[in-house]
This record gives C-alpha cells, sequence and structure tokens, in this order.
C-alpha cells in the first residue's frame, strides 16, 4: 500500500484519512518532519491558508514540505490545500499573515474567488480522468484557479456564471471557472471530495498517481 500522508496542523484531516484508506492507501498524520519524511504523498486539506502558513512555520514544517515538494513527492490540496500548493496568492488578503504558497503547482488562485454573498455552494462537475459521471462537488469559500501554466491540465472547471459578482475580479462572467487542476504528480481542486460520503474517486485518483510515481521509480 502506498504510504500517504495527510498534513495534519489544521483543517479537514480526518475525512481525508478515511477516504484515502478507502481507497487503498496506508494513510498516516503529518505534523513533525519525521513524518513527512516517511509519505510517498501528501494531501493537503481544506481549511484557512493564512492559518496553515501559520502552522508550517510553527511546526518547522514549511522549508521539509517545501523541498520535497520540489523533489517531486506527490501531492494533492483541497481548496486551501490548493492555495498552499499554487506559485503565487491574488485576493483580499487583509489577514495577517499573508499565505506563503509552497509553489508546487504552476497556478495563480484567487482566494474566497466566489464571492462574499455565495459563501459555499454544491454541484456536479465533469473531471477530466475520472469515470463513471460527474463529480459531486462541495464549494466553502473556495478559490479558483485564474492562471495556468503550460505544462498545468486543467481537469475541471465550473462552467458559465460565477454564483455571485464576477465583475469584483474583472473577468467575463460567462467564462469557465477553473476547479481541478494537475501538474505531473501534483493535483488540486478548489472543492472537497473528502465530504462526499460513499464517492472516494478523486482520493482513488491520486493513489494512482501515487501508485504510478512509485512503479517509475521502481524501474528507474
Ligand atoms: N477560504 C479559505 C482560504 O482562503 C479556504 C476555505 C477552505 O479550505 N474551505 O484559505
Amino acid at each position: 500500500k502506498p504510504v500517504i500522508g495527510v498534513l495534519a496542523l489544521q483543517g479537514g484531516v480526518a475525512e481525508h484519512l478515511a477516504a484515502l484508506e478507502r481507497s487503498g492507501a496506508d494513510a498516516r498524520p503529518v505534523r513533525r518532519a519525521e513524518e513527512l519524511a516517511a509519505v510517498q504523498g501528501i494531501v493537503l486539506p481544506g481549511g484557512e491558508s493564512t492559518t496553515m502558513t501559520r502552522l508550517l512555520d510553527t511546526f518547522e514544517l514549511y522549508e521539509p514540505l517545501r523541498e520535497r515538494l520540489a523533489a517531486g513527492l506527490p501531492a494533492y490540496g483541497s481548496c486551501a490545500g490548493m492555495i498552499m500548493l499554487s506559485r503565487e496568492v491574488v485576493g483580499e488578503d487583509r489577514e495577517l499573515p499573508a499565505v506563503r504558497p509552497l509553489g508546487a503547482l504552476d497556478v495563480v488562485v484567487r482566494r474566497n474567488a466566489f464571492g462574499r454573498q455565495v459563501d459555499s455552494f454544491e454541484t456536479d462537475l465533469e473531471f477530466a480522468g475520472i469515470p463513471d459521471g460527474p463529480v459531486h462537488a462541495v464549494f466553502i469559500r473556495a478559490p479558483w484557479v485564474e492562471k495556468v501554466g503550460a505544462d498545468v491540465q486543467v481537469l475541471a472547471e465550473v462552467p458559465g456564471t460565477a454564483p455571485d459578482d464576477p465583475d469584483a475580479t474583472g473577468r467575463d462572467a460567462a467564462a469557465g471557472r477553473i476547479v481541478a487542476v494537475q501538474q505531473g504528480p501534483v493535483l488540486a481542486t478548489a472543492f472537497h471530495p473528502e465530504l462526499v460520503g460513499g464517492d472516494e474517486r478523486v482520493h482513488r485518483y491520486f493513489v494512482q498517481i501515487v501508485r504510478a510515481r512509485l512503479g517509475s521509480a521502481a524501474q528507474a
């Protein structure tokens, strides 16, 4: 079984651990550098990216995590986890200290992008690479991906008009909003598949990424 850690400083840790176990992984919480060193993949859960940045510093995990990601550790971030994996964050940032993203994904994300009036919503999304129909997506004060680099694949978009106040970002209200991306072994969703009981397809997809990585490492 691939050993997959869930960064357990804050946020939706238990749900990810459970979904990973159901997807065939040996899932473990990660709070210390020694625990990080033992994993073959890592999940960054939802929560608050400002708080997560601060706690990564407090637990002296920021640099070790950034280094492992730079060395190709497979990673999956949901919501705040997506923000942490990005290379640049835009949007209101009145809280201090600011988010310091880890730069594992060549994307620019906008925090709390879907607007203030609509804090959360749910919808069904086509997800490239995931079979058997749309994925139910729960968005909670979610980011979206505003720019992607050349090596980034877009896996899912919320089509059409944003639920709320698209003018705030100056973007075409009719344009799709990118909410799932992959770059090599790094996956991110703006939504929370771990909150949808009984459907582990996104987690299985990530476990497959980790397995593929381990397979190619064994052959090398
Ligand atoms: N709004 C949060 C942030 O900016 C993310 C919310 C979530 O993870 N559900 O970090």
